[in-house]
C-alpha cells in the first residue's frame, strides 16, 4: 500500500486536532516564504488539481500530466453551503478515486495545488476565510493535505490560480502583464507578472471585488460579502446584479413579466448573462443595472490601468459569460477614463477556459517550477 493509500484511509480526525497540530508547525515556519517551490526537474509522473468554493458549488478533483492535460477529473457540488469536515470528508473520497494505483502508471503524484474560493495566506498555506462556509478561518489547509497524501502542496486563492491558468493555457498566453478578473457571485482578482502571480506583502494582492469604486454606497443598501459598502463586488459581481435586478423589477410591471418569462417563473435564478440581454432587448431597467455595472467596472479597471498598466485584461466567471456585451462598453470606458499612453494597448478579452479556469488553474499551481 503505497503512503498516499495509507493517508487516505485514516480516519478524519478531529478538526481542533488539526488546527493545534499545524499551528505548532507554522511557528516553525518562516512567515512570507513558500515552501513549496524548489525545482523538481521532473520528467514522469504526475499532479493533481483541487478546486473549493465556499458556496458549495464546485467541489472538484483532477488528475493531469506534466503537460497539464487534464487526465480525470472529478466534481462533486453540493447544494448547500458546507463547513470544512464536510468538504474534507468530500476531498478524501474524490482523491482516492483520482489517485487509484491503475490511474498511475506512469509514476506518482508529484505535487498537489488547490485552488480556494476565499482568502488564501499562500505564504503559509492557510485559508483565511471561505466565504459563505463555517469553519475555514485561519484553517492550515496546505499542511493538512500534506501530511495525510506525503505529497508537496501548493495552495492560492482561486482568481490567482485561474489568471495564472489563462496565461499559461488560454487568453494570455505570451502575455507579460495581466490582470485576470473573476466575475463570479463574488469578485476576485489576480495579476500575473512574468509569468508569476504578483501576491503583494500579505496575500492580499488583486483582491479587486473591495474596491472603494462608490463612495454613497450605503445609501442603496449594496452590502459587500465583507460587510462593507460601495466596493466592487456589491455592485458588479453576479449575485449584485441579479440582487439589484430582482429588487428595483417590483416597481415595474413590465419588467418583472420579462424576468418571470425567461426564468420559468422562478426570478431569483435570472442570471447576470440574462440581465445584459435584457438591456440589450430595451429593458430600462435592465441598463440602469447594467449601466452601473459599466460604470463601476469601468472606475476599478481605470484605476487599475493607471497602477499597472498591464497590456491584458482577462474577464472570467459568470458575467463574463455576457461577452461582447460586457467587453466592447467596458474598453470604450477605459479610452474614455485612462491616459491614452496608458489604455491603448491593453486588450479586454474574455477567458478562454471558462468554468473550468479554477481547477485548470489548481493544476497549473501544481506544475510550478516541476
Ligand atoms: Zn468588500
Amino acid at each position: 500500500m503505497s503512503v498516499q493509500q495509507r493517508g487516505l484511509q485514516e480516519s478524519l480526525p478531529q478538526q481542533e486536532t488539526i488546527v493545534a497540530g499545524s499551528r505548532s508547525q507554522r511557528t516553525a515556519s518562516q512567515p512570507g516564504t513558500q515552501r513549496i517551490t524548489g525545482k523538481l526537474l521532473a520528467t514522469q509522473g504526475y499532479v493533481v488539481g483541487i478546486e473549493i468554493s465556499g458556496s458549495g458549488a464546485r467541489q472538484s478533483v483532477a488528475l493531469a500530466d506534466l503537460n497539464g492535460t487534464i487526465l480525470h477529473h472529478i466534481r462533486r457540488p453540493l447544494d448547500d453551503v458546507p463547513d470544512t469536515n464536510t468538504i474534507l470528508q468530500l476531498l478524501n473520497g474524490m482523491l482516492a478515486e483520482v489517485m487509484d494505483p491503475e490511474r498511475l502508471q506512469d509514476g506518482r503524484v508529484l505535487r498537489v495545488g488547490v485552488a480556494v474560493g476565499g482568502l488564501v495566506d499562500a505564504s503559509r498555506g492557510v485559508v483565511r476565510t471561505l466565504h459563505h462556509a463555517h469553519g475555514w478561518d485561519n484553517f492550515p489547509l496546505q499542511d493538512y493535505l500534506e501530511q495525510r497524501l506525503d505529497i508537496p502542496c501548493i495552495i492560492d486563492n482561486n482568481a490567482n490560480a485561474a489568471a495564472l491558468a489563462e496565461v499559461h493555457y488560454g487568453a494570455g498566453i505570451g502575455e507579460r502583464i495581466v490582470l485576470y478578473v473573476g466575475l463570479g457571485r463574488g469578485i476576485g482578482g489576480g495579476m500575473v507578472i512574468n509569468g508569476k502571480i504578483y501576491h503583494g506583502t500579505t496575500c492580499c494582492a488583486g483582491e479587486i471585488g473591495h474596491l472603494l469604486v462608490k463612495e454613497q454606497g450605503q445609501d442603496t443598501k449594496q452590502i459587500c460579502s465583507c460587510g462593507g459598502f460601495g466596493h466592487l463586488e456589491a455592485i458588479a459581481s453576479a449575485q449584485a446584479i441579479s440582487r439589484t435586478m430582482i429588487g428595483l423589477s417590483i416597481e415595474f410591471p413590465e419588467t418583472e413579466a420579462a424576468i418571470r418569462r425567461i426564468t420559468g417563473a422562478r426570478a431569483e435564478r435570472i442570471t447576470a448573462e440574462q440581465v445584459f440581454r435584457l438591456a440589450a432587448s430595451g429593458d430600462r431597467v435592465a441598463q440602469r443595472v447594467v449601466d452601473g455595472v459599466y460604470t463601476y467596472l469601468g472606475i476599478a479597471l481605470a484605476n487599475i490601468v493607471h497602477l499597472l498598466n498591464p497590456s491584458m485584461i482577462i474577464l472570467g466567471g459568470q458575467v463574463a459569460q455576457a461577452g461582447e456585451l460586457l467587453l466592447a462598453p467596458l474598453q470604450a470606458r477605459l479610452r474614455d477614463l485612462c491616459l491614452p499612453a496608458a489604455s491603448q494597448d491593453v486588450h479586454i478579452e474574455l477567458g478562454k477556459l471558462g468554468t473550468e479556469a479554477n481547477i485548470i488553474g489548481a493544476v497549473t499551481l501544481a506544475l510550478q517550477d516541476i
